[in-house]
């Protein structure tokens, strides 16, 4: 330890250790803008790709830690704050009980209408009203895992930035960029779209292997409970189905955009 080491934060009453379980509330998220994300190889990436680095608390015990050094000079770099904390703290600040060794609270990152470019080679999915934390996080994996550029979410959607959407999308939502649209404005932006926007949906009629996913390519994604809005259909140059030859009416939404990202994969 040297005169810098800043001390053991053992309360929970600690203000910084309130702001980052204050994290886990939306609410809160949208006035920092701050999001929380677990682990060393999620943290140690997060940096290495520029995102923003507020605070890192970590177990005191692994101060000299060379990795959990390496996160600590890259916050000292972005003006953040160390936060070395007991286990049991640690497990209070993510509501786990076997917590991962450290944990930072990042900036979001949000892309404009202006900033969702069409790419011929890099698709964007978008999501229409997609509820669940999980099915979300997995999306991003996938969509990360496939090369895609980015997620669209359109209308009242479950946060990205959420702990859980963080952690079921395993460090990929440092990887893939965030646009946020009202049903409204996505209508207005996919009339001047340059490419296609493929929607799925259980009412269509052609096989998703048998789509033409060339060009910039939007591949539209419907609500768990409810599908795709009319309109949205409407603004779809296609609308694919998979095939259903059980007794299941439909596939979990995120199964669904991962068979349908590979399959744009292919193209
Ligand atoms: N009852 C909803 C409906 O009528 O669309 C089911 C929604 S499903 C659980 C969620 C989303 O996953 C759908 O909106 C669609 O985008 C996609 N999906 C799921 N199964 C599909 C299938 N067999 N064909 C095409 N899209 C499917």
């Amino acid at each position: 330890m040297n005169d810098t080491t800043p001390d053991i934060i053992t309360s929970a009453g600690n203000a910084e250790v309130k702001r980052l379980r204050s994290l886990h509330e939306r609410k809160f998220r949208r006035q920092t803008g701050w999001f929380l994300a677990e682990g060393m190889r999620i943290c140690t990436e997060a940096v290495a790709l520029g995102w923003r680095m507020h605070r890192l608390a970590y177990l005191a015990s692994r101060s000299n830690d060379s990795q959990v050094g390496a996160l600590l000079q890259a916050l000292s770099r972005d003006g953040g704050r160390a936060l070395p904390v007991t286990e049991s703290l640690l497990a209070r600040v993510s509501r786990k009980d076997n917590p991962q060794m450290v944990l930072g609270a990042f900036e979001q990152r949000w892309r404009g209408a202006d900033e969702v470019v069409p790419d011929p080679t890099r698709c964007w999915v978008a999501l229409d009203r997609v509820r669940d934390p999980g099915n979300l996080g997995t999306i991003m994996r996938t969509a990360d895992a496939t090369g895609a550029r980015g997620v669209i979410l359109i209308g009242d959607c479950t946060d990205p930035y959420s702990v859980e959407a963080v952690r079921a999308s395993m460090g990929a939502v440092f990887n893939v960029e965030l646009a946020h649209m009202s049903e409204a404005e996505f209508l207005a932006f996919s009339a001047g779209w340059p490419g296609r926007i493929v929607g799925t949906a259980l009412p269509a009629s052609v096989d998703y292997r048998e789509a033409d996913y060339s060009g910039p390519l939007i591949l539209l994604m419907g609500n768990e409970q409810a599908g795709l809005t009319d309109a949205l259909m409407t603004a779809c140059s296609q609308l694919v189905r998979m095939p259903m030859l059980g007794r299941s009416d439909s596939l979990n939404l995120a199964v669904a955009s991962g068979l349908a990202l590979y399959e744009v994969l292919r193209r």
